[in-house]
């Protein structure tokens, strides 16, 4: 027989904030990805009759990260985060939260997952991937058809991180942080026009925000076929830059120099 899957359910909170409820279905383990707030996923977990064993961060920033205080204390779950961020989060007790870095495996029910550090929006930001689920909990650093602002890191440690999670394999869904396809993909039709891939994506893009829903999760093969943050070093990106010779991370930092200034 086939092992039920792990659950993953998407909560939108601010404008534009995705939370994610984790459940490991033969364990009964439960856990949470960037709570920026509790109120949403305490009802949520009310609703389903369920507690809440993790808290799963990928970044400091509020919007991520500001829930934990009251999660943990109406919940007694744990938090799981970057060693770099231990100082900067409010309410981490280094007694019962685990610290974690690159390559980290770390064990989520019966299932695991991989700690992937992909500097750049923050210096201390990670990702988190459940190899077994097909599965990428990636915050501020990939969006579909985008990625986070570099508020503390280069261009070649964005770069980086990004290579990074372009090399997981195609089929793993990508469940990023905020929802921001829409205007991420009206940038990225300014760069890469003629992508076949890219306007149909925009097409499904708008209908699904015209009925309210979600553009997550997309997939690391979508966005490898879409998002020109993942393609610097594609001809007709570089072309619509100006761009030819240039390395791949001088055309990266031109793009988000670019998006930065975009008001679409
Ligand atoms: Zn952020
Ligand atoms: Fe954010």
């Amino acid at each position: 027989m086939r092992r039920p899957v792990m659950q993953i359910d998407i909560l939108p909170v601010f404008d534009d904030n995705y939370v994610y409820l984790l459940f490991d279905p033969d364990t009964g383990t439960s856990g949470v990805v960037d709570p920026g707030a509790a109120e949403p996923v305490l009802a949520r977990l009310r609703d389903l009759g369920r507690g809440l064993d993790w808290i799963l961060l990928t970044h400091h920033h509020a919007d991520h990260s500001g829930g934990i205080p009251v999660l943990r204390r109406e919940t007694g779950a744990r938090v799981i985060l970057a060693k770099k961020d231990v100082e900067r989060v409010p309410g981490i007790d280094i007694a019962l939260d685990i610290e974690v870095g690159e390559g980290d495996r770390v064990e989520f029910g019966d299932r695991e997952f991989r700690v992937l550090e992909t500097p750049g929006h923050t210096r201390g930001h990670v990702a988190f991937w459940f190899p077994g689920e097909a599965a990428l909990f990636c915050g501020d650093t990939l969006f579909s058809l985008g990625c986070g602002r570099l508020f503390e890191g280069t261009a070649e440690q964005m770069w980086a991180s990004l290579s990074k999670l372009a090399a997981l394999p195609p089929e793993t869904r990508v469940y990023c942080g905020h929802e921001y396809t829409l205007s991420n993909g009206r940038f990225a039709l300014t760069v890469d026009p003629d992508n076949p891939r890219l306007r149909a994506r925009m097409e499904e893009v708008e209908r699904l925000r015209r009925e309210g829903l979600p553009t997550i999760p997309t997939t690391i093969g979508l966005e490898l076929e879409t998002n020109p943050f993942l393609r610097p070093f594609d001809p007709a990106i570089r072309r619509a830059l100006g761009m030819e010779t240039a390395s791949d991370v001088e055309v990266f930092a031109e793009l988000r120099r670019r998006k930065d200034g975009f008001r679409g």
